[in-house]
């Protein structure tokens, strides 16, 4: 018999009802009042667990020259941008990082077990540019650190970095058309250019656990991890954990990676979960030579295309990358935007999505049962919420760490976390946990590019702050710049794109960025800035297009995802997805960019901004 909410497929019965009260259940179990607010960052007495445990500082003097770019950040979107602007004839280009070299994330993530969770032949950018193949279908963060170091040589981006050096402001300087630049290392030069890219997921967070600072015990964050105490390497190894007792705290994308080697090397470990995150099958393999040396030129182009467009859910006659993010195309669509089947109404497709969403679950539930072999850590390692409320999680090591005898699981969901810490223990409710050593695989704070933080003020023409003119939200044309502030470009999901492949949206901002400025040299502009009239059009056609997420948000266990249950994060993207904004950025660049471009003899333009400058 078929309740209301009962949907019967070919082999299952689905209780959608059930299903739906089980979420709300976990979820209102979770939620906390402080929302993101339970987090303490890493600094002022914490600021240690941001130091950099891998290069040493180097003292020098400050730079008080002339550039024609400045990117900063020299991560992928960095070293991209660097890459194109080289191809575009660009000779000085100065890469500014915090770190101590090239690589961004996976500069700081060294932690043992990190590997990248996309395809690495779709991940790694430039790969055939670069000469390069990756050796596994996932590759160790080692590797990728590798490519990035491979990209900077290649493309001679080392010539002149600063490292260990943040930007604190930047001063846009009219009569000179040249950005003011000031750094934390005392520099002053200028820039013709100036390209953020400084990441979204950059600044390690800790929860605010109450004695946190009590703890007498050894601790680090999983982004700055300290082999010098535990030993070994990302390889694992740790033989430093042998007659130690470690807890972690965390089992998000970074806590599937590491615990399985936690497991390994410590005497215990005790695994403190607040949610189960989904463990779907990972089946990484050593990349196969003779299907490498089979591809034809443009291949690596073509197969990130083709993820794209999958993901998507845009017609390919093959879809070349079959994974984990492949099967569930029509479960991201509520979080990644895309095409969708018009053929249906609104409530049948939700239905169905609804359906496909909870056989998945089962079937990621079931993995759990299949591996974990006591029923009752089985039971507390399922994840019940809806596939994409959370990161989906793939490994094939994870569960089969709780089967140790040295490892237990403690679930610490009722009690909205861990309770607190004292000199010696972890403690969740009555209960302590005597460890020497507690690693936080807490993740990061969201979304701090310092631009849109205010920790890099940006003062535009007529010293008008950045911020200030955003007033009540961002404006920017395709996302990457803003009227009032010219020849200043910014990387990132913001007002564009996004996609699972992160590093691939990256690679198409950075040409179009590399294009536009391209562009502007040939042309002899005096300055890129979008008009006021073609940023009001974006900004409009942006929130026009936004799908509303926020019913789906709402139903979610909290996570970064959804502001930790108290905020959806809607209306920032451009719903018609990647495939088309990239469609859409190319046709565009094929244009006179005449919205863009100001040139010396370019008398509306000129007055348009001397209006704005009288007015403001
Ligand atoms: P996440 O924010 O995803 O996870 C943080 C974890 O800490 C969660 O399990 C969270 O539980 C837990 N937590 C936080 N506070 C407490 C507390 N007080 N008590 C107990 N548990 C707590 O961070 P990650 O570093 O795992 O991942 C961040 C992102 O980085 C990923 O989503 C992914 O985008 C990226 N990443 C990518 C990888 C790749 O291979 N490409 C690998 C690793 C990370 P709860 O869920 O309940 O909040």
């Amino acid at each position: 018999m078929e309740g209301e909410g009962t949907t019967m497929t070919e082999s299952t019965s689905i209780d959608l009802d059930a299903i739906r009260e089980k979420y709300r259940q976990e979820r209102d179990r979770r939620i906390r009042p402080d929302g993101a607010g339970q987090y303490r960052r890493a600094a002022g007495e914490f600021g240690y667990y941001a130091t950099d445990p891998y290069t040493e500082r180097e003292e020098r003097a400050p730079k008080t020259d002339r550039v024609e770019a400045l990117v900063i950040g020299a991560g992928f979107g960095g070293l991209l941008t660097g890459a194109f602007l080289r191809d575009a004839g660009v000779e000085s280009i100065r890469l500014m990082d915090e770190a101590g070299d090239v690589g961004g994330t996976w500069y700081w993530n060294r932690y043992p077990g990190v590997r990248c969770d996309i395809e690495s032949y779709v991940y790694m950018p430039l790969l055939e540019e670069t000469g390069a193949m990756p050796t596994e279908r996932y590759a160790t963060g080692e590797e990728i650190r590798q490519h990035a170091i491979r990209i900077a040589r290649h493309y001679d981006l080392y010539r002149d970095t600063l490292f260990q050096t943040r930007a604190t402001s930047l001063v846009w300087n009219e009569d000179e058309t040249e950005w003011e630049v000031e750094t934390d290392r005392g520099d002053r030069f200028r820039a013709r250019y100036v390209i953020t890219s400084s990441g979204t997921l950059t600044q390690p967070k800790l929860p605010g656990i109450p004695g946190i600072e009590t703890f007498r015990g050894h601790t680090f964050h999983t982004s700055r991890w300290d082999y010098g105490y535990t030993g070994g390497s990302a390889d694992g190894d740790l033989i430093g954990l042998h007659d130690k007792r470690v807890a972690v705290i965390g089992t998000g994308a970074t806590g599937l990676q590491v615990i399985p080697h936690l497991a390994e090397h410590a005497k215990e470990l005790y695994v403190l979960q607040r949610t189960p995150s989904t463990v779907d099958v990972r089946d990484n393999r050593p990349t196969d030579w003779e299907w490498a040396t089979s591809l034809q030129p443009g291949w690596q182009r073509e197969r990130m295309e083709n993820f794209l467009q999958v993901l998507a859910g845009e017609p390919v006659d093959e879809s070349l990358v079959t994974d984990g993010w492949t099967k569930t195309t029509s479960l991201q669509r509520h979080i990644l935007s895309g095409s969708v089947d018009q053929g249906v109404s609104d409530e049948e497709r939700e239905r169905q999505d609804e359906i496909d969403d909870a056989l998945t679950m089962e079937r990621i539930r079931a993995r759990v049962d299949e591996i974990v072999t006591d029923p009752a850590t089985a039971e507390a390692l399922k994840p019940w919420y809806r596939y994409m409320c959370k990161r989906p999680g793939f490994s094939d090591l994870y569960l089969q760490a709780f089967n140790r005898p040295n490892v237990t699981l403690v679930d610490t969901a009722d009690f909205h976390g861990v309770t607190g810490m004292t000199e010696n223990a972890v403690l969740v409710g009555d209960d302590a946990y005597e460890v020497d050593c507690v690693v936080f695989a807490t993740g990061f704070e969201t979304g701090v590019s310092g631009v849109v933080s205010g920790t890099l003020p940006v003062a535009g023409r007529d010293g008008v702050q950045l911020l200030q003119a955003w007033g009540r939200g961002p404006r920017t044309l395709h996302g990457f710049f803003t009227h009032g502030f010219p020849n200043l470009f910014q990387l990132g999901p913001m007002q564009n794109a996004n996609s699972v492949n992160f590093v691939h949206i990256l690679q198409e901002q950075a040409e179009h960025i590399a294009a536009i400025i391209a562009r502007a040299d040939a042309d002899d502009a005096r300055w890129v800035e979008p008009t006021a009239e073609a940023e009001a059009g974006w900004v409009q056609t942006v929130f026009a297009t936004a799908r509303d997420v926020s019913a789906f948000q709402a139903e979610c266990t909290p996570g970064y995802y959804n502001g930790e249950g108290t905020q959806a994060i809607t209306g920032l993207t451009y719903s018609p997805g990647p495939v088309d904004f990239h469609r859409l950025l190319r046709e565009w660049r094929a244009g006179d960019m005449s919205d863009v471009l100001v040139r010396d003899d370019d008398d509306a333009r000129l007055r348009q901004r001397d209006l704005a400058g009288v007015a403001s």
